[in-house]
């Protein structure tokens, strides 16, 4: 199967979060992929050769620099026919929900989100996918050509290093669409690691009252882990912590080396984010909370007496 897969970019720079669309490459078609990568003055595009695919193709315009679906959409659209692909990939994020679901369109192509596993049988793809908030895996069978597909980074996970792919600049189509224009970008991780790719998550709950003391309590949790910062939607909806920090069915998916949930009771909302992280720890009030059938380390206790210690222990250990 000749596979595209397309690069997340924020217009000016490649984002780590492209890797688990290229591992999905090299489990299905290791010799069959090609990269494709779209911005203005792109950098960090070495950061794609090192895994083996036929090549990694550059698109750069300044009606480019900026990740408007409206304006990739064409242009993936069109290197997907040039090359004859018969699956367009990218890792399940908010850019390719946005764009791939575009190039669907634009290519009358059937579409699969968030893929686990994919198989052929019969001449038909089958795919698996989680559905009811991660609490059921959900067989579906397509058939076309070319397929469009985003896969969950978590069930891919990272490519290995394999042999060096060529760089080749290509051009952009014409008559790039222009009726949307990029205004602004809102939030931002603040200088700590994105939220979808950190080692390390510390996430907080309601009874974090307000702004500041979640940014105390568990930013300073975060921050002396060296972690992303995530939090409930209860927390998002209350005003505590800004809303691209949720993590779950409606938030973001994570699966960090440590997850460590604050005062969160472990809706299954929230697991459907989480509960792929490789250990999961609890700090509750309450021992019946059902956030401790999934963790691997429980504490019953304060989040206001504890957190701080630990977060003291940290620093003085780090010293
Ligand atoms: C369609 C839909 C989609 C949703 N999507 C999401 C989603 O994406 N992500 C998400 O998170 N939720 C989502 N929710 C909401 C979800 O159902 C829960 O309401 C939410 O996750 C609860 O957040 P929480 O754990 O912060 O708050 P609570 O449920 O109020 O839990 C707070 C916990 O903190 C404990 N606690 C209280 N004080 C302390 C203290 N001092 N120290 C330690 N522990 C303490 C309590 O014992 C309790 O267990 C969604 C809901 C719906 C209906």
């Amino acid at each position: 199967m000749k596979l595209l897969i397309v690069a997340e970019t924020d217009g000016g720079r490649v984002s780590e979060k492209t890797l688990p669309a290229i591992a999905f490459a090299q489990q299905k078609s290791p010799d069959n992929f090609t990269i494709l990568a779209i911005g203005d003055n792109l950098q960090g595009v070495e950061t794609l050769t090192g895994y083996g695919a036929q090549a990694v193709l550059t698109v750069n315009h300044p009606a480019l620099a900026k990740p408007l679906a409206e304006r990739y959409a064409p242009v993936v659209a069109h290197y997907a026919q040039q090359l004859g692909a018969e699956a367009i990939v990218a890792t399940t994020t908010t850019f390719s929900r946005d764009l791939l679901a575009r190039v669907a369109g634009l290519l009358d192509a059937p579409m699969l989100s968030d893929i686990v596993a994919l198989e052929s049988a019969n001449g038909k793809l089958v795919a698996k996918r989680p559905i009811y908030s991660a609490n059921l895996i959900g067989t579906f069978e397509v058939e076309g050509n070319p397929v469009v597909m985003t896969v969950r980074g978590p069930a891919w996970g990272k490519p290995a290093p394999r042999g060096e792919s060529p760089v080749q600049s290509a051009e952009a189509p014409a008559n790039i669409p222009t009726r949307s224009e990029w205004l602004s970008l809102q939030g931002g991780s603040g200088g700590r690691p994105d939220l979808t790719q950190a080692r390390v998550v510390v996430s907080g709950g309601r009874p974090l009252k307000d702004p500041e003391t979640f940014e105390k309590y568990i930013g300073g949790l975060a921050d002396a882990l060296g972690g992303a910062v995530g939090a409930t939607r209860a927390a998002v909806d209350s005003g505590i912590a800004p809303n691209e920090l949720q993590v779950g069915q409606t938030g973001k998916t994570v699966a960090p080396e440590l997850y460590i949930a604050v005062a969160i009771s472990g809706s299954v909302q929230h697991l459907a984010g989480m509960k792929d992280s490789k250990v999961i720890v609890a700090i509750n009030t309450d021992p019946e909370a059902p956030i401790f059938q999934v963790a691997d380390y429980g504490l019953v206790a304060d989040l206001y007496q504890v957190v701080p210690e630990l977060t003291e222990l940290l620093k003085n250990s780090q010293s």
